[in-house]
């Protein structure tokens, strides 16, 4: 994208395209395509189409700014490929969009210290798919499992590659997975989720040193956590691309799912659901279902639909 000219009734305004590398709410830091950066000030008022959100601007956001003095001025924003939410830290039924325009999102896993269940990678999935964010698995702290541990992890690996997602395994304390671990990251804007303790940091730390995380640890998807003002921040990878920063990732939530579209975020599902003899199936206890046979022929692992089935129960429980 290029610098253009726009006429104003008295004066000529240069808009320079660049991306917001961090929000405090009322300020918005903006990287230009030269690397410079500016801290700029909404001009006018931005309203989305679709969401209510409580913030106009998101980290991650394309923007085209006007620079005047010392400040710039925010005047257009680009359309966002994806985005992140979160509750809002005030009034309820609202989000607060976290970043945007995010390549990948990297899960980190550990079988041991802290124990990953099946139903905790699971959840975390869904929610990728929920926001249309490509979701790379990293196992890591394979130096602590023994033979029968590494067995597990190559039938936990196959389970989620024949699905389609990509996994990786790694250990975050031996240099000889740096290229790997670069590899992944290279030229993509990603975040890194996991549990407290998952080694986030320490995954980062061996592609790019000198990055402190305060990084998205994840205890638990309740929801009902304490909403504290959380905003992103996106840093520049020396090798290429850039890793999304935040503590706020522990809240992502998937504001309005329905019954009906949850089995959408399975992918192994998707292709049975047009078969279920019920159009409005949510394939738990009808006749004809595509999903449940799916299930029984091994197309659909036990392991996943139960996490399905605990998903929908969740739903109409939910008091959102
Ligand atoms: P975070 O909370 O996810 O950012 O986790 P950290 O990166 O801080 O790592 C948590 C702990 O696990 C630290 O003590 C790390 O040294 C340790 N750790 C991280 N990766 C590995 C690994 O691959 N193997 C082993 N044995 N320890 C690791
Ligand atoms: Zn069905």
């Amino acid at each position: 994208m290029s610098a253009k000219k726009e006429k104003q009734p008295n004066q000529i305004i240069e808009l320079l395209t660049g991306r917001v590398i961090r929000s405090t709410g009322s300020w918005y830091r903006v990287r230009l395509e030269n690397d410079n950066v500016w801290d700029c000030k909404l001009r006018g008022k931005f309203r989305i189409k679709g969401i209510k959100t409580t913030n106009p601007v998101a980290v991650g956001d394309w923007v085209r700014i006007s620079i005047e003095g010392d400040i710039g001025f925010i005047h257009e924003i680009g359309k966002r490929n994806n985005y992140v939410l979160r509750k809002s830290v005030n009034l309820s039924r609202r989000a607060h969009i976290l970043c945007s325009n995010i390549d990948q999102a990297i899960l980190l896993f550990t079988l041991g210290q802290p124990v990953t269940t099946l139903g905790y990678i699971d959840r975390l999935l869904v929610t990728c798919e929920a926001f249309h964010i490509p979701a790379v698995i990293i196992f890591n702290k394979i130096d602590l499992l023994q033979e029968d541990g590494l067995k597990k992890l190559e039938d936990i690996k196959e389970k989620y590659e024949r699905i389609g997602y990509k996994t990786v395994s790694i250990s975050a304390n031996n240099p000889q997975y740096t290229d790997q671990v670069i590899s992944l990251l290279k030229d993509k804007t990603s975040f890194v989720v996991g549990r407290s303790g998952a080694g986030k940091s320490k995954t980062i730390n061996l592609a790019e040193p000198n990055l402190k995380l305060k990084t998205g640890n994840i205890s638990d998807f309740s929801g009902h956590g304490k909403h504290t003002t959380v905003y992103a921040e996106l840093f520049p990878l020396s090798f290429g691309g850039e890793i999304i920063d935040s503590p706020g990732f522990k809240e992502m939530v998937i504001f309005d799912l329905d019954k009906d579209v949850l089995s959408h975020y399975f992918p192994e599902m998707i292709p049975l659901i047009n078969e279920c003899r019920f159009r409005n199936c949510i394939h738990v206890s009808e006749p004809g279902c595509a999903v449940k046979r799916g299930v029984e022929e091994g197309i659909v692992s036990h392991s996943r639909y139960n996490t399905y089935k605990g998903m929908l129960n969740e739903i109409s429980d939910s008091d959102w």
